[in-house]
């Protein structure tokens, strides 16, 4: 009989901060594909996979954080929830609170969001305040407002959310069997990168949870990280934080990120490194795994087979290892990017007559 996957508080309860009495927020996050990448498998001499989080249900990995800080929020009596947000957080925000009952507010930076992931938030109902500013301007005053008035902040400075979030390294390693060698992923405000470094590490060794019991290890290595910033928004690169980050990939529009230490320490804990990756490299690869491995993804979901494919090229990417790539979001959340070619010419379907013959043609049939 076919398994309904539970989400991933359910899933993962042993090692998620819930009880048995927990109201569990949840709209059946994680449990998303490994999928294996046959050209870039090829193309490098590895095993290369993609851990495909579009298929969330609301099409980012945001959710796998956010079922736990809404989950949290409900359990603390919050009535109201506020986050900042380059989109896929405030779309993810919006439809876990209703679920729950909640009211949601969003802070989301003048001009930059798409129109896949501002329609989320409407359609869910979420009270929308577009601010006069950068992502992190946004994060400053959701910040403030969560001190000050009730409501509850969910961005990943809440614990609850890189707890939800370090489930997606869970995953990866219970279909692989164990920790793949390498793990790429892009980063941004650099939740994500601290999440799935935690939660390869709680895999690795003996684990006492919240209620005291205490798990054995279900992997024998941790993975070397790589995270990979764009070029006008790479502040951990650069060792400085970046006044007016600029990407085409919005989701990783940041320029100073809240896990900047997390996001350090698991560069160095690991073993790995953090680097950045061009607008124009980011869209090659965008354009790679559309069209040689059949998944679409938003540009910044991207960034990681950027970063391999740089370092590739480069001679630093060994052979014959088990390579893990999270790419994030889904590409029907910023679908502009596919309707162009690489060098900004329109795509337009070619127009035949009503004819099978001139269709036939057309396609080089006949
Ligand atoms: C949020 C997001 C990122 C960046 O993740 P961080 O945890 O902020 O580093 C990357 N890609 C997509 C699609 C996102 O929504």
């Amino acid at each position: 009989m076919a398994h309904q996957w539970r989400g991933v508080i359910r899933e993962y309860a042993d090692r998620l901060p819930v009880t048995e009495n927990t109201r569990v927020i949840t709209l059946g996050e994680g449990g998303t594909p490994l999928v294996y990448a046959p050209a870039l498998s090829e193309k490098t001499g590895n095993e290369v996979y993609l851990k495909v989080e579009g298929m969330n249900p609301t099409g980012s990995f945001k959710d796998r954080g956010m079922t736990m800080a809404i989950t949290a929020a409900v359990e603390a009596g919050a009535k109201a929830v506020v986050c900042a947000s380059t989109g896929n957080t405030s779309a993810s925000a919006a439809a876990y609170a209703t679920q729950a009952g909640l009211k949601c507010a969003v802070l989301v930076p003048e001009g930059k969001i798409s129109m896949g992931k501002m329609s989320q938030a409407i359609a869910h109902g979420a009270d929308i305040i577009q601010i006069n500013g950068n992502f992190d301007n946004c994060l400053e005053v959701a910040r403030k407002l969560s001190e000050n008035y009730p409501v509850f902040l969910v961005n990943s400075v809440n614990p609850a959310r890189i707890e939800g979030q370090k489930t997606g390294a869970f995953e990866v390693v219970d279909f692989l069997g164990d920790a793949p060698d390498y793990h790429l992923l892009p980063v941004g405000n650099a939740g994500n990168i601290t999440a799935y470094w935690k939660g390869y590490q709680e895999y690795a060794s003996a684990y006492t949870n919240t209620a005291g019991v205490e798990l054995a290890a279900v992997a024998s290595k941790t993975p070397i990280m790589w995270g990979f910033q764009a070029e006008g928004a790479s502040p951990i690169v650069k060792g400085h934080p970046v006044t007016e980050p600029d990407t085409i990939a919005t989701a990783i529009r940041i320029g100073n990120p809240a896990s900047w230490q997390q996001a350090e320490a698991a560069r160095d804990e690991s073993g790995g490194l953090i680097d950045s990756v061009t607008d124009t490299e980011i869209l090659a690869a965008h354009r790679w795994l559309s069209s040689r491995e059949g998944v679409f993804v938003e540009p910044a979901s991207a960034a990681g087979v950027a970063g391999l494919l740089k370092h590739h090229a480069a001679g630093n990417v060994p052979t014959g290892k088990k390579i893990v790539i999270t790419v994030t979001g889904h590409g029907l959340k910023d679908p502009d990017w596919a309707l162009q070619k690489l060098d900004g010419s329109a795509v337009t379907p070619t127009k035949v007559d009503f004819d099978v013959l001139a269709v036939a043609k057309a396609l080089d049939l006949a």
